[in-house]
């Protein structure tokens, strides 16, 4: 059973950010020639085909995404057309959600240009700051005509409402004691998850503008709805939760699939070290202490009778340390894995998974702090010595919010293919580079139509 928590009691919890034409600013992103002018991307060099995305200039001279070439040359006889490149795009996309998560961690990817960030009370108190924040990082890793909208509210569902509300380049806060006047103006169609058809029923019962619409009783919405969605939907608006509760984080993990060619132990370890860089961000800032360090190797990966891939070879293994929230520590257990690794794997890995757990409150840890524990960080002696690696870790995070993934790490520096080392995120219907059959089209290698 789903329960319920009351957004307004506790603030600004959602985050949402949606990119403004995301294919169209893509493609003015990588081929500076198509800046500032209407271009519109199409899913075939077809003359019979309709517009996937259209770029802001477009959009400002009337022509809207979904519209025919035809229609499109009608109003902007000059308006270009490009055809649309989809690896490229989900090779921007993880290089955003790289940008993002050294902002803000990256709750749940809704589609290849929006996300859902999940706020601390303290964030949701300079949502102002945090939205400029992530803006200024994906311009400064980007360019300025990659713009995104951001919106911040209780729920995801006025988040998402309030990132449509200002585009493109917007920034909207919608606070629970703001409703509903903030959205007394919205047209009903324009908001996430009301269809035409939805339109209709809701006209059927009456409800001909927002005010009705949050006039409705959650029942009288399930019923419109003809389903218990109607009532979900009540929920987002009125500032309720209806996701699962999230259970106490138990664990900070990431994994990672190899590229056929990033499967040397070399690569193993460059892999695994940023996996443990990103898990060490996220006990920093859960504000806990970790125990535990895992380290995980999966390959085989031979096909199995039914034609199914199996990950049949599994080796792990397990370093302890006094509890610890610095990188200096989490390398060094990993350092210690990777030689046991080097020393006993015995297959060639094809997936790499680090996780830090044992956790301890930061309230819970002074009492054994300092207390000797056997393991990698040693005992008490090292105290000032953990400390200074403590101070040394937030000063790398705050640096990386600042000034990119790449500004600081404590390992090297190169990028692992595809880019995005935070795998807790289903990706849902994006699909992974290694879907794409043939060559990788080359970021700059816009696909003109050409008729
Ligand atoms: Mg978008």
């Amino acid at each position: 059973m789903t329960q319920h928590s009351r957004g307004q009691a506790l603030g600004t919890e959602r985050l949402y950010l949606d990119f403004d034409s995301f294919f169209a600013s893509a493609e003015q992103h990588f081929n500076p020639d198509l800046r500032n002018r209407p271009i519109g991307v199409v899913p075939l060099d077809s003359p019979h085909t309709s517009c996937i995305a259209v770029s802001r200039q477009a959009k400002a001279r009337g022509v809207k995404s979904g519209a025919t070439i035809a229609k499109a040359r009608e109003i902007i006889p000059e308006m270009i057309f490009v055809v649309a490149r989809h690896d490229v795009y989900v090779r921007l996309h993880k290089r955003i959600l790289n940008v993002i998560e050294n902002v803000l961690p990256v709750a749940h990817v809704r589609s290849i240009d929006e996300v859902v960030c999940n706020l601390l009370p303290s964030e949701g108190k300079r949502a102002e700051d945090l939205a400029r924040h992530l803006k200024t990082a994906l311009s400064t890793a980007f360019s300025d005509v990659l713009t995104c909208s951001i919106g911040m509210a209780p729920t995801e569902l006025l988040a998402k409402i309030a990132a449509e509300l200002h585009k493109p380049d917007g920034f909207r806060l919608i606070k629970a004691e703001d409703l509903p006047q903030a959205l007394s103006d919205i047209d009903l169609g324009d908001l996430p998850g009301i269809s035409k058809g939805m339109r209709a029923r809701l006209q059927a019962a009456g409800v001909h503008d927002f005010a009705g619409l949050w006039a409705l009783a959650p029942k009288q919405a399930r019923a419109i709805w003809g389903s218990v969605e109607g009532e979900r939907f009540w929920n987002g608006l009125h500032g309720y939760h209806t996701e699962r509760p999230e259970t106490k984080k138990s664990m900070f993990g990431h994994s990672r699939i190899l590229p056929r060619d990033w499967r040397t132990p070399e690569q193993v370890k460059i892999c695994a070290r940023l996996l443990t860089e990103s898990a060490g961000r996220r006990v920093r800032r859960a504000d806990v202490r970790a125990t535990k360090l895992t380290l995980s190797l999966r390959g085989g990966g031979g096909r199995n009778p039914s034609g199914r891939r199996s990950d049949d070879k599994h080796w792990s293994w397990e370093g302890s340390f006094a509890p610890a929230r610095d990188d200096h520590t989490f390398m060094k257990a990993l350092g210690m894995g990777l030689a046991e690794a080097e020393r006993r794997l015995p297959f060639q890995p094809q997936s790499v998974s680090v996780m830090i757990h044992g956790l301890i409150g930061a309230t819970e840890v002074m009492g054994d702090l300092f207390a000797a524990t056997p393991g990698v960080s040693g005992g008490a002696a090292d105290t000032a010595d953990r400390a200074k690696w403590e101070k040394v870790s937030d000063l790398m995070d705050d640096l990386r919010a600042k000034l990119g993934p790449q500004a600081v790490s404590m390992g090297p520096t190169k990028e692992v293919p595809g880019g995005y080392v935070g795998a807790k995120i289903a990706f849902g219907r994006i699909p992974d580079e290694e879907d794409f059959s043939g060559p990788p089209v080359a970021d700059e290698d816009t696909h003109f139509v050409t008729f």
